[in-house]
């Protein structure tokens, strides 16, 4: 608001005006100056000249007959594709969104990464993907996970202007408490977001108990120490006082056995902190299987036996394609 405003007065126009550019874009969800009626012609001319108005264009909307997750992909103005996905849950609409072009972080069992990064999402491009989905659904968007393509803290300054407008009084106004970003577990960014002390919840993908299974499977466990990661999100539960969600990704004969879940337990113990079990979704390049069901149950009761607060993620929307990067990484290779 105060950089739209100081934008209006450069263009020699009242203050007010730069509330109403605001309660369009943020609140009326425009998708254009032209939709703007109530300020002049001249000044949408003006506002035309100096500053792009972004805007995503829907290219694909897959809903799935299972349990109506809506999986959406948006081309930017540079032709980049983008995927989002709108889950229904009984406390409300929540959207997951996109935060970078691809991802350079290599996870393995990730269909984001594969194709490395393109760039950052703008935080208007963010913003644009919760708009677009409530506009063309039709429904309101109570809850926001930055859990899609990308890793966050990687794009830390352009997230942090997207939190603030997501959850300003005067734009949609989301509770912080309503959002969640899950990071792969960069060091010195959980610090930081910790000392901006938002109210949002932070989902740290742990997906290994202890420092060799987890540089197995993700690259960025070569750069931290796990013990280093975690130390961050006490840090982050101290500064804010909000519990960490711990994601787990099940991958069949990897990190699933007895041993596995003794040990993750010893590894959080004493930490507020709930874990989130993911069957991992088997994608096509790499030859990870997610375990039998009485395995992924032994797994949370035994963790439960330890005290550690547990829950199975609910799969969504697999019939299309709903795991991070999947759908997207079709499409390009569909235009190949
Ligand atoms: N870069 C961020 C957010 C995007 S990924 C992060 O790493 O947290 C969102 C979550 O989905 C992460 O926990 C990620 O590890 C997990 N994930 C990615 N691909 C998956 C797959 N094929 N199956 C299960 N979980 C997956």
């Amino acid at each position: 608001m105060e950089e739209l405003t100081a934008h209006i007065a450069a263009l020699g126009e009242k203050p007010f005006r730069a509330k109403q550019l605001y309660q369009w874009m943020h609140r009326k969800l425009a998708d254009s100056y032209d939709e703007m009626t109530n300020l002049s012609a001249a000044l949408r001319g003006k506002l035309r000249d100096t500053c792009e108005y972004i805007h995503l264009e829907m290219v694909d909307r897959k809903i799935s007959a299972v349990d109506g997750t809506e999986k959406y992909l948006f081309r930017l103005a540079d032709g980049s594709v983008i995927e989002s996905v709108l889950m229904r849950y009984h406390h409300g609409n929540s959207v997951c969104i996109s935060s970078q072009v691809g991802c350079r972080m290599g996870c393995r069992f990730c269909a984001s990464t594969i194709g490395g990064l393109t760039r950052n999402l703008l935080p208007s491009e963010m913003l644009d993907q919760i708009y677009q989905i409530q506009k063309i659904s039709g429904e309101r968007v109570s809850n926001v996970v930055v859990m899609g393509t990308g890793e966050p803290l990687d794009n830390y300054d352009n997230l942090l202007r997207f939190l603030r407008i997501l959850t300003d009084e005067n734009g949609l106004n989301i509770s912080q408490r309503n959002v969640t970003v899950s990071t792969c577990g960069i060091v010195e960014k959980i610090r930081a977001l910790a000392d901006e002390k938002l109210q949002i919840t932070l989902a740290l993908s742990l997906h290994a108990s202890n420092q060799e299974k987890r540089k197995q499977l993700m690259m960025v466990a070569h750069k931290y120490e796990l013990q280093d990661v975690l130390d961050a999100c006490r840090y982050y539960f101290d500064q804010t006082g909000r519990r960490i969600t711990f994601e787990y990704s099940l991958v069949g004969g990897v990190n699933d056995t007895e041993q596995d879940a003794r040990e993750l337990a010893a590894l959080l113990s004493g930490l507020n902190c709930h874990v989130n079990l993911i069957p991992v979704n088997p994608i096509k390049e790499r030859n990870f299987v997610e375990p039998e069901r009485a395995v992924v149950q032994d797994f949370k009761n035994k963790l439960e036996k330890y005290r550690i607060n547990v829950t199975i993620r609910r799969e969504m929307g697999r019939d299309i394609a709903g795991a991070c990067g999947q759908l997207r990484k079709s499409y390009i290779e569909n235009q190949k």
